[in-house]
């Protein structure tokens, strides 16, 4: 058995997900002529009391176009220190967009919402345009952590009053909200724009979506094109993202169960230095000295599990749909006697 912790983008379709793709109506999307398309763009609009979606290719992309719709180059974007929209999109935010960032150092990848106004630039020619802030919920590198919803009020009262457009990086928010247990929409209706996954936790092959007003969307529909993300007949991803909205979320929470199981047996083994506070789906532990990061992941790897190093003496696991109890009990086995 191998088991497959690296990620939870690692899942392959379901059965019920492959026969909706096949049975799926598809036409010319550059033209608008997808119906699944149109459908999903809809349905998750809805969902998170948006007026329109954008089916892109990755949450990169979604998270780029949202940048770029609602900047101009010189402008600074706020984020925490360990956003992806910051760390792992290649430098991005610069590269598409001409913007810098401007950090915050939260906790656990997450902004305390005191800290904003403190970093908004004033209105001098020296600095650059404070124009977007950017929340990340869960956040990755925070080790799977969800917002209060009052805090994501909070900054959004914050962007509102400075007339600052506000985004969240939602890649996994159906984690958040399946364990703060919050509807989507009233979490929706928060921001100027958001950027949910459909191929994470929620086990789809493909596909994220920018969610957010009309004007926002057609702007976002321009870049997708200019960033040639424009897709064909890519409703057969787009029936596999509504299989997934109608049957994959409330499950997530089975996911979050297995994970705090794994967390409770590595903090009582002799090799973890520490694990941070399991809430969702992902698991960041510290390793003692007893082995490096390169000897603990082969010693795994001998026993079948995969999973990445995330920092210095650091290790991610993430449980995901494939992610079964015969599978949790072989990793409990395996941490326990490595
Ligand atoms: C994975 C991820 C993304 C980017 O998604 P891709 O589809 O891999 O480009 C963005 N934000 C967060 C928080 C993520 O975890």
């Amino acid at each position: 058995m191998t088991i497959d912790l690296r990620s939870d983008t690692v899942t392959k379709p379901t059965p019920g997900m492959l026969e909706a793709m096949y049975s799926a109506a598809v036409g010319d999307d550059v033209f608008g002529e997808d119906p699944s398309i149109n459908a999903l763009e809809a349905k998750a609009a809805a969902m998170f009391n948006q007026e329109a979606g954008l089916f892109c290719p990755s949450g990169t992309m979604t998270n780029q176009i949202a940048i770029n719709v609602q900047t101009n180059p010189g402008e600074e974007v706020i984020c925490e220190q360990y956003a992806h929209l910051y760390r792992y999109e290649g430098g991005g935010a610069s590269a598409n967009s001409g913007c810098s960032i401007r950090l915050i150092k939260g906790d656990r990848g997450m902004i305390d919402p005191a800290a904003i106004p403190g970093e908004i630039n004033p209105a001098d020619d020296h600095f650059p345009i404070t124009r977007l802030v950017a929340v990340e919920n869960t956040s990755n590198k925070g080790g799977g952590s969800c917002y209060r919803l009052a805090d994501l009020k909070a900054i959004g009262q914050t962007c509102q009053e400075k007339g600052l457009n506000y985004h969240l990086d939602g890649a996994r928010v159906f984690n958040a909200l399946v364990k703060t247990g919050t509807d989507p929409g009233e979490m929706g209706r928060l921001f100027t724009s958001i950027s949910i996954c459909l191929s994470k936790g929620l086990g789809a092959p493909v596909g994220s979506l920018l969610l957010g007003s009309k004007a926002l969307i057609k702007r976002g529909h321009r870049r997708r094109k200019l960033m040639g993300g424009g897709m064909r007949q890519a409703g057969y991803l787009a029936a596999a993202g509504s299989y997934a909205l109608d049957h994959h979320i409330e499950r997530l929470a089975e996911d979050h169960q297995r994970a705090k199981t794994i967390g409770d047996t590595l903090a009582g083994l002799p090799f973890v230095d520490h694990v941070m506070p399991v809430e969702t789906n992902i698991i960041v532990f510290g390793l003692t000295d007893r082995f490096t990061t390169d000897e603990f992941l082969g010693r795994l790897e001998s026993h079948g599990i995969k999973a990445v190093a995330f920092g210095p003496q650091l290790i991610r696991l993430v449980t995901h749909l494939d992610f079964t109890d015969d599978m949790l009990t072989e990793t409990i086995d395996v941490l326990k006697k490595i």
